[in-house]
């Protein structure tokens, strides 16, 4: 971190700031130049609160030069890490590090049939992974709010049934008491900067999929699994869920640049949700493959048996034949990328 001082900061205010900022365990070199005065911070400046400096009379300008993000930067972790989730019969499924998670299921549980149809035609055309969601976030209080608790225990029954480990959303904390048999927690992307619960999932040892939030940058999704990570928590994959731009042609705007760039900056698995990301049925498989070929280590993908009389997203929704085609694509996607399926 360097900051640079006004030119007329008193040499003792000078001192007694340098001082402070020593005191917050960085070392910090002085260079007087004729006409500025510029401090280099050498050392752990992740808990140094920028705009607390910028606040200081004697302070022009702070530039960070490296990431306020730790624990979930590459440079601190140079291996890719892997997630590995037990499944039925003492297998383990990965995600990240050379491993392709696929998880696949309806936007939200319905009903006993409905689920687990779609659970047993997503396991055979080859998902690793069970979603579907028992608490759904709604844009409209009068929407389909999710089964809740009933729909959580449908998604296990299910579970038991295929052997398939189960990804959910979890909107509040106390909802997590009723999450033992889940295998991987959703943040999804409105509770991406819900920082309460961010902290908690910290303290929680089970495996978070962390979902962009619908404007937030890159770093914003990074410093939110350092929330988790700061917790005692590293069990987390991130997904790219499309965010907003000016165009309303598909529903959010699948930034893949953000694959590339979200694999140069951290360690965490990386996974893409062409669902959510273009709303529309017909894209998805396209966009499943751009995301493996751009270097995702996994996807989540809507899959409903009925589409069109779907709950929640249905006209985002693919058919389970949809499904089992683009799996046999994928095949080929994971082996031209060195990934094995999961
Ligand atoms: C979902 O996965 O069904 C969901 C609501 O996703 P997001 O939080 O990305 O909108
Ligand atoms: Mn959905």
């Amino acid at each position: 971190m360097i900051i640079a001082l006004k030119h007329d900061a008193p040499g003792e205010e000078i001192r007694a700031f340098t001082a402070f900022l020593e005191k917050q365990g960085v070392r910090v070199h002085l260079s007087e130049g004729a006409s500025q005065t510029v401090l280099g911070l050498v050392g752990d400046t992740s808990g140094i609160d920028e705009e607390g400096l910028m606040a200081r009379r004697l302070v022009e300008k702070v530039i960070r030069v490296q990431e306020p993000y730790k624990r979930a930067n590459r440079m601190f972790h140079p291996d890719d890490t892997r997630i590995d989730i037990g499944a039925a019969g003492g297998e383990t499924r990965h995600i990240g590090a050379g491993y392709l998670g696929i998880i696949a299921g309806p936007c939200s549980v319905e009903t006993r049939e409905q689920i687990a149809g779609v659970a047993k035609a997503v396991k055979e055309a080859g998902a690793g992974f069970l979603r579907g969601g028992a608490f759904k976030p709604r844009t409209s209080p009068y929407s389909f709010q999710g089964l809740g608790c009933g729909g959580l225990d449908l998604l296990l029954e299910a579970k038991k049934e295929t052997g398939l480990p189960v990804v959910t959303e979890l909107m509040a904390i106390h909802q997590l008491e009723l999450f033992d048999g889940v295998d991987i927690i959703q943040v999804g992307a409105r509770n991406m900067q819900n920082f309460t619960l961010l902290k908690e999932l910290g303290r929680c040892k089970k495996p978070v999929l962390l979902k962009r939030g619908l404007a937030s940058t890159i770093t914003e999704l990074l410093m939110a699994a350092e929330y988790i990570m700061a917790g005692g928590n590293s069990r987390i994959i991130l997904c790219e869920r499309g965010i907003r731009t000016f165009d309303s042609y598909t529903r959010n705007t699948l930034d893949l640049s953000a694959v590339p760039a979200l694999k140069r900056h951290t360690h965490l698995p990386v996974i893409v949700d062409p669902s959510h990301a273009t709303g529309i049925a017909w894209m998805v498989p396209a966009m499943a493959k751009a995301a493996v070929a751009a270097g995702a280590d996994g996807l989540i993908v809507e899959v409903h048996n009925n589409p069109e009389a779907a709950l929640c997203d249905g006209e985002q929704s693919i058919t389970p034949a949809s499904f089992a085609a683009l799996m046999g694509a994928l095949k080929k996607y994971a082996e031209f990328e060195g990934k094995k399926l999961s």
